[in-house]
């Protein structure tokens, strides 16, 4: 049961003094809906006015409090004509002016003849000093409601800082009080000031606490972390609970499959095959999230994998995004078990009537042990007979819980999500905090680094005679990438026509184009065509970035490369550098370019692995936009920063680990502290399945 002492913070804002239906409404726009969230709703500025006893002393334009005499009201006589009150501040002459004044109420509110406290800002208009609309007028007695520094809101239509400021205030007012939820030993690391310290500080704005209000904030964002990462902890001890699909240890199969590959697997490869292995053959059920660069090699232990599946007589399901892809994996991985009794599939949206039934039959009936496919995977009428295992290729493309549709067939089966957009720790930890991570941090041996350069687009026709000579006896291929025109496919179409006229010229029937309008099959035609017959040049749209792998084309050339993101231009030239050929790749931009792309393409040119420039990406971008908060279903927080604050979250997942060990239940007084800690951050969920488990 919740403490009733939580019963008011958690409360609606509707029982607030002073908050009606229609201001409820307002507020709410601004995230604002319990009691508890106008403390997470933290000033992002302060206002600071001055007392002044003699108005010379005061600086024009800045923002002061004076004791002012109400001398004469001259209300306006037109629309256009403000409202004037006479005052003297001493024996100095200064005017209040009001635009759209309703009258009668002008002078309940400044009688004349008595003496008022009135702030804002001061001017000196026409030889007389003025204040226009000033924003707060009191009576001498209560000389303390004006303070000197005051917090301001971020605001919405309707709102404004004085009904934000005293609301607040209504709520620390009332504060609950609560014994400490975090380790000593963090609090003494980051000098945490205690919970109701912190927040009344924030919100109370003095020269001290403007110093350290980013401690003060981030003591309030640990909260945050540790209740977010112990709700992930408590959810997956629960789900251990549950037994996964046992994969039996037997590995005949894939020895035999071993000795006719081709290559030898790098020393991360079969690192990370061990630990899916180990995972598999553990009662619980897998959730793993394979990272791999562009090029490192997934697919390979994305298919042991589901050998090792099959040798429990169980099926695999491989899902991808687009058909292409699809395609192209189905083609490999016929190719690499060719010598195999392994029956594999591919279903996709092209399936239709008898083939389509045939398929979904093999499905349910067993006769197929590897189903690959696009979203078509997923659809009601796919049933399994024994699914093992399901592998979900480029996850970022998918919505983060479309995984977990997999679930909700009547199995439990084991489930390896692969990313090849390296995703910085921090994110990965705040979005999948439930799954563990295996990384390939090598490229198969041979793999040259690729070598990036930049050049201007006026230097376009040198480029393009070099790569006459180079086409002229050799093997190799070209991507010429064009770029997004304002997110509009058909503007992105036109750029890569002219681009592909232009390129016909000089280079005749060796040039295809590929776009975004083409129906899948025909851009599936394109590809096959690039890489089986002699065409040198493909004209692309960013259609290409994601998995299509043709090692025969060695140099990318990407024009206008200012356009691009970090990520994209990382996954566009993860497209060239798939054998032991050295590739190329060469940025293609405008003459002046901006601060931010310059860093971009200098980064590009200094580094190649993905990882170091996931990190990059989020210090320009922000994690809100990596993951694309809405569709990613990363956690958005009030007051955590992730770009900022990942050595909290870091240590908010050390503190959980440890607690979780010794106190799974979170019982006795520690466990009460934190249950506090999950009912303020609303993470009730969590606690029931405490209750529940
Ligand atoms: P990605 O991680 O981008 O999905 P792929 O799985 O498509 O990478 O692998 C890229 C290419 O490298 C493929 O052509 C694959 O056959 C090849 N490859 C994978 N592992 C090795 C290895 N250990 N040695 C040599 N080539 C490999
Ligand atoms: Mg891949």
């Amino acid at each position: 049961m919740r403490p009733k002492k939580l019963n008011y913070i958690l409360s609606s804002i509707s029982s607030l003094k002073g908050v009606g239906p229609k201001l409820e409404q307002i507020i709410n726009k601004l995230g604002i809906y319990k009691n508890i969230h106008f403390l997470w709703n933290i000033p992002n500025n302060i206002l600071e006015r001055k007392f002044y006893e003699n108005i010379h002393d005061a600086e024009i334009n800045s923002l002061v409090t004076l004791n002012l005499k109400i001398i004469k009201h001259e209300p306006s006589r037109f629309k256009r004509q403000p409202y004037k009150i006479k005052c003297i501040c001493g024996d100095t002459n200064i005017d209040l002016i009001y635009f759209n004044a309703r009258h009668p109420m002008m002078r309940q509110m400044l009688p004349t003849n008595e003496n008022k406290l009135i702030s804002g800002k001061l001017e000196y208009f026409r030889n007389t000093f003025q204040i226009t609309h000033p924003n707060n007028v009191t009576d001498l007695k209560n000389n303390k409601i004006i303070k000197s520094k005051e917090a301001i809101y971020s605001l919405t239509n309707g709102l404004n800082q004085k009904i934000m400021n005293k609301l607040t205030h209504q709520i620390l007012n009332n504060l609950p009080n609560f014994n400490e939820w975090i380790e000593t030993k963090i609090l003494n690391k980051y000098r945490f000031k205690p919970w109701s310290e912190a927040v009344i500080n924030l919100h109370n704005p003095s020269d001290d606490n403007i110093k350290n209000k980013n401690l003060l904030r981030r003591r309030l964002a640990f909260d945050e972390l540790l209740s977010h990462q112990l709700a992930i902890g408590i959810m997956r001890n629960f789900n251990q609970k549950k037994k996964g699909l046992k994969i039996t240890s037997g590995n005949k199969i894939i020895n035999k499959f071993y000795n006719n590959l081709e290559f030898k697997l790098t020393n991360s490869q079969n690192n990370v095959i061990k630990e899916i292995i180990n995972d598999l053959e553990s009662s619980n059920q897998m959730i793993r999230l394979l990272q791999g660069d562009v090029g490192s090699g997934k697919t390979i232990v994305a298919l042991i994998s589901m050998i090792k599946v099959f040798e429990s007589n169980l099926q695999s399901a491989l899902m991808v995004p687009t058909t292409i892809l699809a395609f192209q994996h189905y083609e490999n991985i016929l190719n690499l078990l060719k010598n195999s009794k392994i029956n594999v599939i591919i279903l996709t949206g092209r399936d239709k009537g008898r083939e389509r039934k045939d398929k979904l039959d093999k499905i349910e009936n067993g006769h197929a042990d590897i189903i690959i496919g696009t979203h078509a995977l997923i659809q009601d009428s796919v049933i399994f007979k024994n699914l093992g295992l399901a592998v979900i290729d480029e996850q970022h493309r998918f919505g983060v819980y479309q995984r977990m549709v997999f679930n909700h067939k009547n199995h439990k089966p084991n489930i390896l999500v692969m990313s090849a957009t390296p995703i910085p720790r921090t994110l990965t930890l705040a979005a999948y905090g439930d799954m563990k991570e295996s990384k390939l941090v090598e490229k198969p041996l041979g793999r040259k680094p690729i070598i990036t350069s930049s050049l201007s687009l006026k230097k376009e026709n040198q480029l393009i005679e070099r790569i006459k000579a180079k086409i002229i006896n050799s093997m190799s291929k070209f991507y010429w990438v064009c770029p997004l025109i304002e997110e509009s496919e058909e503007l992105d179409l036109k750029a890569a026509e002219e681009r592909y006229k232009i390129l016909k010229k000089y280079f005749k029937e060796k040039v295809l184009l590929m776009h975004g309008r083409l129906s899948e099959l025909e851009k599936e035609q394109i590809m096959s065509k690039f890489k089986n017959e002699d065409y040198k040049i493909l004209v692309s749209t960013t259609v290409i970035e994601v998995g299509v792998d043709i090692p025969s084309a060695t140099t990318i050339i990407i024009e206008h490369a200012e356009r691009f993101g970090l990520a994209q231009l990382h996954q566009l030239r993860g497209r060239v550098g798939r054998n032991d050929i050295q590739s190329y790749c060469i940025l293609l931009h405008k003459e002046n370019i901006g601060e931010i792309a310059k860093k971009r393409i200098e980064i590009m040119k200094q580094t190649d692995d993905g990882f170091e420039i996931a990190e990059e990406d989020l210090k320009i971008r922000g994690p809100g936009e990596i993951l694309g908060k809405k569709q990613s279903g990363s956690p958005s927080f009030y007051v955590a920063d992730l770009s900022f604050d990942n050595d909290l979250l870091e240590d908010a997942k050390i503190m959980v680990e440890n607690i979780l060990e010794k106190n799974p239940k979170l019982e006795n007084i520690q466990g009460e502290n934190l249950r506090n800690l999950l009912y303020l951050q609303e993470r009730d969920a969590a606690i029931l399945t405490l209750t529940a488990g």
